[in-house]
């Protein structure tokens, strides 16, 4: 089944657009201080390398703007970065100065319509990107009291106003956000979002947790709206490493057969007939192929009674018996090996395919 994706109108972040057709975007957002320029820059070149396509940074105050600064000036970015600004319109104004691609504002706590036209007016001078960002969190006090404290509503109906007001103000070169930590609430959120308007969305769940947890409620929350046709990005939300966020997101996006980028691994759960140190030689190859873009499909299989089938499908694929491991390339049985080098024999056939 090919999933038919919701018709949304095309925005421009820097020289990424965004929308209609064109792919999916995954992004992340930093979690290095600005204050420390070696972290700050062995985190973006790894999630520019491990495939983030769109990176947000954290603008929490007027020294943040001159450290984006420097590092945009010196050339790190090779991917749009977008600035997140929270309640501090003088901080939006003046990193439109500093190059970068998009801003991430809630117009609803940046202080006011005249602070809002400021922005957008510049926004739209500068050719920057707005993110209307809007998180359950922060939802209006008297919009909650209105919808009688429902957060789905109350989220709906501020993203509402606050496309309502760029569009007063004839910006259009907007996407939007509305995350919610209840993986429920946002899915209803983004689809009663994308019933009423056009505009790129941008998904995720907030706050999402620990890796582990975080990347199920993320898989289910933005899985179940891709698969519903909804969302233009994505973003996997974990309190953990960014290029986690990055390889979860890719792992999403090639299950529902809306991305393919880098490398499935196919590995049996294991049972009683798994061959000894079968578990160990999975990880390592996982560990092995993390950072690999080429589109490849990896079978590791722990027994030779459905092994060789799975096998048979992948572009690499090895079928543990009691001593031997059966290699398979392309379908076909390559040799026989002894199971303790079925690793380096791993990495061999790999370094030829890439
Ligand atoms: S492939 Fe073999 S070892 Fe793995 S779970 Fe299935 S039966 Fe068990």
């Amino acid at each position: 089944m090919q999933i038919k994706r919701k018709k949304t109108r095309v925005i421009n972040v820097g020289r990424l657009r965004i929308g209609g057709d064109n792919p999916i975007i995954v992004q992340s957002m930093t979690k290095t201080k600005l204050e420390d320029p070696g972290d700050f820059r062995a985190e973006v070149k790894e999630l520019i390398d491990c495939g983030c396509e769109l990176i947000r940074v954290a603008v929490p105050e007027k020294k943040s703007v001159n450290n984006l600064r420097k590092f945009i000036s010196n050339g790190i970015f090779t991917v749009p970065v977008v600035a997140d600004i929270q309640f501090d319109h003088n901080l939006a104004l003046e990193c439109m100065d500093i190059g970068i691609d998009g801003i991430r504002i809630n117009p609803g706590n940046i202080g006011g319509q005249s602070r809002i036209t400021e922005i957008i007016e510049k926004a739209r001078r500068k050719k920057v990107a707005i993110r209307i960002g809007i998180n359950s969190g922060s939802i209006d006090k008297k919009i909650l009291k209105k919808n009688n404290g429902s957060i789905v509503d109350s989220m709906v109906e501020s993203t509402l106003e606050s496309v309502r007001l760029l569009e007063k103000l004839k910006f259009f070169n907007f996407k939007i956000s509305a995350k919610a930590s209840s993986v429920m609430d946002t899915i209803n959120v983004y689809e009663a979002i994308s019933d009423r308007i056009d505009y790129p969305l941008h998904l995720g769940i907030t706050e999402a947790g620990p890796p582990f947890r975080g990347s199920i409620k993320s898989s289910v929350g933005i899985g179940v709206l891709l698969s519903r046709g909804i969302g233009d990005t994505i973003r996997v939300s974990l309190t953990g490493d960014p290029a986690d966020e990055v390889a979860a997101s890719y792992i999403i996006l090639g299950s529902l057969n809306l991305r393919k980028v880098g490398v499935d691994i196919i590995s049996c759960p294991t049972c009683g007939r798994t061959a000894e140190g079968f578990r160990q030689v999975v990880y390592e190859i996982e560990k092995l192929t993390g950072g690999i873009r080429k589109n490849l499909k990896l079978a590791v299989m722990g027994c030779i009674v459905n092994g060789p089938g799975e096998a048979k499908e992948a572009d690499i694929g090895i079928a543990f018996g009691k001593e031997k491991a059966a290699v398979f390339l392309k379908g076909k049985v390559v040799k026989r090996i002894d199971k303790k080098i079925a690793v380096d024999e791993f990495k061999k056939n790999l370094k030829r395919l890439i």
